[in-house]
């Protein structure tokens, strides 16, 4: 079952607030597993006092407003080393690190603090295996994506990598031992399709279904809402790639879908005449951030009748830090 939340008509003289309307959020949205961890252990090492000063190699999450929370509370974000001081507490974030890169890291006098999901460090764990067996890899992701980047170090920066079915070429002479693993928030339809368009050209092809299970269940959940309502919002930074894909997926349903990173960009004439929205939202999503955007369309002059929404608001960040 999805969280329901019905919202009614506060301004009866507001002729398209008269018809009720529901709003439907997915069964899986918002904080990973993987993220959830990474942000904890960042805010044990801020709460420690001792760590300073604390970098994160990259944004920690791909979510703007989280990301500046933490600068508030002096975590640097570094995207080169050479700007990090040595001695330096660094975060590895969920997307982990290639072996070049931690290599140079070593060389550094860091202290590392490593939130490598444990979903990409089995992937890492496949690419390497695959490539040490002699096979080709074929990475299905996105080149510029910083997993995708790491993963690739673990085939010394061999592996070809598709992120879209156009980019697969026709291996004229493709080689004997082939193998595929992907992108952790991969879209589970592409990986579907690039592996039945790749099995035409390789029938030994060794698979390794690496997208993990928090995405597949976002995913599911996003397909299944988007099918019952009249438009999506999902939530998530700009740069998040398991957001944008949320967005492709249920834009593929055919439903008009919108993506925002705050509630200041909704706008009334989305909800014109719909009764049923859903809302679903990107790993790095928090859960003050889905309430707030459902508050928000309340607040176009829909009144929230009742609220089935629970929240788990003991972990930390999970409340919104600015009125923690
Ligand atoms: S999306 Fe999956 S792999 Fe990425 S951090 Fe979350 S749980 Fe880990």
């Amino acid at each position: 079952m999805n969280k329901e939340i019905d919202i009614t008509c506060e301004n009866e003289r507001d002729s398209w607030t008269e018809q009720a309307m529901e709003i439907l959020v997915a069964k899986k949205a918002g904080f990973c597993m993987g993220v959830e961890r990474a942000l904890n252990m960042v805010m044990e090492a801020v709460s420690d006092g001792s760590k300073e000063p604390i970098y994160t190699y990259g944004p920690l999450i791909h979510n703007p407003q989280v990301v500046k929370y933490l600068e508030s509370l002096g975590v640097k974000v570094a995207e080169n080393m050479d700007d990090i001081p040595n001695g330096s507490h660094v975060v590895i974030r969920s997307h982990g690190i290639g072996p070049g890169t931690s290599a140079l890291l070593e060389e550094r006098e860091f202290v590392l603090i490593d939130a490598t999901c444990k979903f990409v460090i089995k992937a890492q764990e496949m690419a390497r295996q695959l490539y040490d067996e002699g096979y080709t890899v074929i990475i299905l992701g996105l080149k510029n994506h910083p997993e995708v980047i790491a993963l690739r170090e673990f085939t010394n920066n061999e592996a070809m990598v598709f992120g879209s079915l156009d980019e697969i070429p026709n291996f004229e002479d493709p080689p004997e031992k082939m193998g595929v693993i992907c992108q952790t928030t991969l879209n589970t339809e592409f990986f579907g399709h690039a592996i039945e368009r790749l099995k035409t050209q390789v029938p030994d092809l060794v698979v390794k279904n690496t997208i993990c299970d928090a995405t597949t269940k976002r995913q599911k959940a996003a397909r299944d809402i988007a099918e019952e309502v009249d438009a999506m919002i999902v939530i998530g930074g700009k740069e998040s790639s398991n957001t944008r894909k949320l967005t492709d997926i249920c834009r593929d349903r055919g439903v008009d879908t919108y993506q925002i990173e705050t509630p200041d960009e909704l706008r009334k004439g989305w909800f014109l005449g719909r009764s049923k929205i859903g809302v679903t939202a990107g790993a790095s999503t928090p859960d003050w951030m889905i309430e707030e955007v459902i508050r928000a369309i309340g607040d176009f002059g829909f009144r929230r009748r009742s609220d089935q929404l629970k929240y788990n608001l003991d972990k930390a960040l999970k409340q919104d830090p600015r009125h923690a």
